[in-house]
């Protein structure tokens, strides 16, 4: 099918390095935990994998811990380091957000950025031992975060940091990041390896007690046979994600002249957090007037992929708490839609979606409004 995919937020395509990885790994008969050579062999794949995961982040093998996903690696962190009490940005994905009931939540400013004056203040609250959670990059704005102010902060403190960087992984170095955060998420599928498989970059002397229990996987910290093709995939993933830092600036040009193109067409187009540093790939588009809903199908018919602000696992489309906690009115944020871009996007695909965008526009009488 000849669809233009701008969706590589929610997933991206499977890099063929990687589906290659995960066939072979197919192939290979054997439990990585067994002690006869097949075990072995499906260990050596694992390990390898862990190398690779962990040459992305900057660190060494021993500190990946393999999980099904970031939304089990977000688990895992915020209810294994061990913390009484935590506090999560407004803007996080909901598996850090609705990880804890008890989490305090720190709000954002109007570009979805954590200000460090408002976290130094909140993290003095926390009863310790605590944990502060910020993500590296947002996934509907692709906005940054200052992880470092945070670090800086929490480090004062004595307070341990989580930074999701599932977005972050492949359009930034990780290895800053990772050099000063107690815990890192990152997930396959974002990266182009396959759904299923991610991991958790613990701290060297950073707590995690195991979520699943029942064997020794992952060094006792996450039980359960490991998915080794997915693993296998991820670590192919991962080196191929290293060397897109290259390319991203040829992704910010795609994205700009994608954004100045639709401003041109229409002067009311806006896009959340864009004031702000963002990751390369990453584009939160919204008109007043037309529901995402409405964009999402209508660009679909258009052979457009995209997704309607946060994409909802039930494909509902929901009132998405990041633009909400940017203090985005209702008009606007229920018209954003996000366009994402990574490793196999064109200029072909950028015109593709402007084209039908304009189209959509016209069709609902917003261009003529905006031209009159
Ligand atoms: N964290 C962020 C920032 C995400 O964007 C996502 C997925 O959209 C996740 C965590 C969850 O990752 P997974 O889909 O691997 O469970």
């Amino acid at each position: 099918m000849n669809i233009a995919y701008l969706d590589y937020n929610a997933t991206a395509p499977v890099r063929p390095e990687a589906a290659a990885a995960v066939a072979a790994a197919l192939e290979v008969t054997g439990n990585a935990s067994s002690v006869h050579r097949c075990g072995r062999y499906a260990r050596r794949l694992v390990e390898d994998a862990r190398e690779q995961v962990a040459a992305l982040a900057g660190v060494g093998p021993d500190r990946v811990v393999f999980t099904s996903g970031g939304t089990e690696a977000n688990d895992l962190v915020l209810n294994g380091c061990g913390a009484r009490s935590v506090l999560v940005s407004a803007v996080e994905h909901p598996s850090v957000l609705d990880a804890r009931a008890d989490a305090a939540v720190l709000g954002v400013d109007g570009e979805g950025r954590v200000d460090p004056a408002g976290c130094a203040g909140a993290v003095r609250g926390l009863a310790g031992p605590a944990l502060v959670s910020v993500m590296a990059a947002n996934n509907e704005t692709g906005v940054l975060q200052p992880v470092d102010a945070v670090a800086e902060i929490a480090r004062a403190a004595g307070v341990r940091l989580h930074c999701d960087a599932v977005q972050a992984a492949g359009r930034v170095d990780l290895a800053p990041i990772a050099a000063v955060a107690d815990y890192l998420t990152l997930s396959a599928h974002k990266i182009g390896g396959p759904q299923g498989a991610g991991a958790v970059i613990v701290g060297a002397d950073a707590p995690l007690q195991a979520r699943l229990r029942g064997g020794g996987q992952e060094r006792g910290r996450r039980a359960g046979t490991q998915n080794v093709p997915a693993i296998a995939g991820f670590g192919a993933a991962a080196v191929l994600a290293q060397r897109d830092l290259a390319r991203a600036g040829e992704l910010a040009r795609l994205r700009d002249d994608l954004e100045a193109r639709l401003r041109a067409h229409h002067p009311g187009v806006r896009f959340p957090g864009a004031g702000a540093p963002r990751v390369a790939n990453t584009s939160c588009i919204a008109v007043a007037g037309l529901s995402a809903e409405t964009q999402v199908i209508a660009l679909d018919l258009a052979a457009v992929a995209v997704s309607a602000g946060a994409a909802c696992s039930s494909g509902k489309v929901a009132r998405s708490p990041v633009l909400d906690a940017m203090g985005v009115g209702d008009d606007l944020a229920g018209s954003a839609i996000r366009v994402s871009l990574g490793w196999a996007s064109t200029a072909d695909d950028v015109d593709r979606f402007v084209s039908a965008w304009c189209r959509m526009l016209a069709d609902a009488g917003i261009a003529a409004v905006a031209a009159a």
